[in-house]
């Protein structure tokens, strides 16, 4: 005889009228204790109601897109169909917990996701561990907790979620994508292609080809940019839903060792969180310099300056390293007139100079001026602008700017998250040491991204992510990549990977090296440049690549080439002897390493 049981939307914390966004099952299933039944999702983070008891579903009551509340009934349940009784002693049909189903697909092989499940510490009990989310005082139990949805972070969670985890994703911003998506990457490269578009139509000028001067709609502009990071966003939360990333909107600070308490935004409400293993993925910070007055919106630093405000007449740039000068060329394609004061006696400190020696050529041309060997001492706001001290080399004592870009690094969050609580070891800079399968000093703990170390780079941030989340998931992962490769995208473009000569020399490594200048380049030419340069740097013994660098226009498209060949641990001759299309920038590597092998024919190298 059937006996059939409603089963109704359980307790879900301080929430109400929260949209059913997927129905899992059908009538005629059979399902098991603790199956999702439906996944809801409210403005904070979204999560599967479990079955309550095992049966055979006579009705569902619920479509995609209804709203539902504690007690909404969501479906009819046989429960005389089911064999055996659910390991619930509650059998009541309403029941008030609620868990996060592990039920997905694994991307990894069934195997792969056993082995997750097992390296997770996870029975299949814990698997589908009771609790609700962002809600405040009930708490869950994951697998996997990843703190920060940067590069890094969003990485993780999804790898970690295809091996089988069941993953919480922690977030403070309401948007994932951290930095790079929302406030680094991705807005400056929307905006450095603008400015490039711009100093392209004055360069026709000389190819016999005039524009009128540009209209800029800063409005259209800045909603062309934030457009750009919307649809990557949004295209992470969707990456998430289709996962069954649970994502969580709020701070995470360690509680312990399996811990981690979630301090919503707004409210204020604070849930916790137990996990069997957590990745931080906290990113990092711009760095301020004591004593400037960062009450003044005038003085900026990258966010400000990517918020596109207004187009200061002068722009002043403090720092010449990568983000400073890649800002500095937005804003003086945008119009403003820029100065640059750096510190060093250099642009880009630590990039080999025949590098960076065509950009500075160029920017001291686009840019009011160039300081390098100075500081500024301190700034005084004004009505009529800010008055900036200088001190060093050739920068005047004095003078005055509409908006200040502080662009002098970026330090590590590792400090804010309270890792002591969990034991993890976090140095006097903020960063967390790893060793190569990101693991930190507690080894169910990892790190990844900006907050263990440099480069601080998206890329970098990326395949650490996948590296945690499969060695979390119980895979045999290491990191192990030969290089990270840099790149400036400034104008011209500076890219590089491997050995630097800088390294080279301060390391006593002997190299030799094959250079091609773009001025016998017929595609550059054809584009109006001739400032740019390959150069391949190799090992003399065995003639394998050991690095490689180039600067001008498109030079981070093509260093990707380099840095396969120091992958596959190719050497000059493979290069020399890879034909490349022609009329192309890439063949100024196939050319550079013929200039190696003495094989080339486009310039003329005196034989040595
Ligand atoms: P992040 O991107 O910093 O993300 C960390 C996330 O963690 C953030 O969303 C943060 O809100 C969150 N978080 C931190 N603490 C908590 C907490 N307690 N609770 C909850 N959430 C928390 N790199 C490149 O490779 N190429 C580029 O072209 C490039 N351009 C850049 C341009 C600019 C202007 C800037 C500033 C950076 C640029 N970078 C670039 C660097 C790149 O953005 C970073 O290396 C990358 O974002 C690091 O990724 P991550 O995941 O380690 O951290």
């Amino acid at each position: 005889m059937s006996e059939l049981q409603t089963v109704k939307i359980p307790d879900i914390g301080d929430v109400e009228d929260v949209e059913i966004i997927e129905v899992l099952v059908s009538v005629g299933d059979t399902i098991q204790a603790e199956d999702s039944l439906v996944t809801i999702e409210s403005d904070k983070a979204s999560m599967e109601i479990p079955a309550p008891l095992s049966g055979v579903i006579t009705s569902v009551l619920v479509n995609t897109g209804d709203k539902v509340s504690e007690g909404s009934d969501i479906l009819v349940l046989d429960v005389s169909a089911s064999a055996t009784p659910d390991s619930a002693t509650d059998t009541s049909a309403d029941t008030t917990q609620q868990s996060i189903s592990p039920n997905r697909e694994s991307a990894g092989s069934e195997t792969a996701a056993e082995a997750a499940k097992t390296a997770a510490g996870t029975s299949s009990q814990s698997a589908t561990s009771k609790g609700s989310l962002n809600i405040d005082g009930v708490s869950s139990n994951h697998d996997l907790v990843v703190l920060g949805a940067g590069p890094g972070g969003y990485t993780a969670a999804f790898r970690a979620a295809d091996l089988g985890l069941d993953v919480l994703l922690v977030e403070r911003y309401p948007d994932l994508g951290g930095v790079c998506l929302n406030v680094g990457c991705i807005p400056s490269k929307a905006l450095l292609h603008t400015a490039a578009i711009i100093d392209e139509t004055q360069a026709m000028a000389e190819h016999g080809v005039s524009f009128a001067e540009p209209i800029i709609d800063i409005d259209k502009l800045r909603s062309f940019k934030e457009g750009v990071i919307s649809k990557l966003t949004q295209g992470l939360a969707g990456l998430a839903k289709q996962r069954k990333v649970t994502v969580v909107h709020g701070v995470g600070r360690f509680l312990s060792p399996n811990s981690l308490a979630i301090t919503d935004a707004e409210s204020a409400a604070v849930t916790t969180v137990g996990f069997s293993k957590a990745i931080i993925a906290a990113g990092s910070k711009s760095i301020r310099i004591p004593g400037l007055p960062y009450e003044d919106e005038r003085l900026m630093d990258s966010t400000g300056a990517l918020a596109l405000t207004d187009i200061p007449k002068r722009l002043l740039v403090i720092g010449g390293g990568i983000i400073g000068l890649e800002m500095g060329c937005v804003y003086a394609g945008l119009g403003s007139k820029v100065t640059v004061v750096e510190l060093s006696e250099g642009l880009m400190p630590g990039c080999d100079r025949d590098l960076v020696r065509p950009l500075e050529k160029r920017l001291r041309q686009s840019f009011e001026n160039i300081f390098t060997g100075s500081r500024v001492v301190s700034i005084q706001t004004g009505d009529s602008g800010l008055q900036v001290n200088f001190e060093g080399g050739k920068a005047p004592t004095t003078d005055t700017f509409d908006r200040v870009l502080l662009a002098v690094g970026r330090s590590p969050n590792g400090a804010e998250i309270d890792a002591d609580k969990a034991g993890v070891k976090v140095d006097e800079s903020g960063f967390i040491a790893v060793n190569s399968q990101l693991q930190t000093n507690i080894p169910h703990i990892f790190a990844i991204g900006d907050v263990v170390g440099q480069p601080m780079l998206a890329h970098k941030a990326t395949h650490e992510g996948k590296v945690a989340a499969e060695v979390a998931a119980g895979l045999k992962s290491y990191f192990d990549a030969k290089t990270i490769p840099s790149v400036a995208y400034t104008d011209p473009e500076v890219a590089w990977m491997g050995l630097t000569e800088n390294d080279a020399k301060a390391k006593g490594i002997s190299y030799e090296k094959g250079s091609f200048p773009w001025a016998a380049s017929g595609r550059s030419l054809s584009m109006g440049r001739n400032e740019g340069l390959t150069k391949v740097i190799y090992d003399p013994n065995n003639k394998k690549v050991l690095g490689a660098g180039m600067v001008g226009p498109n030079a981070g498209e093509l260093i990707a080439e380099a840095v396969l060949a120091l992958e596959m641990g190719a050497d000059i001759e493979d290069l020399a002897l890879t034909v490349h299309p022609h009329p192309t920038l890439s063949e100024t590597l196939n050319f550079a390493a013929e200039v190696a092998e003495g094989t080339v024919t486009d310039i003329y190298v005196p034989k040595r």
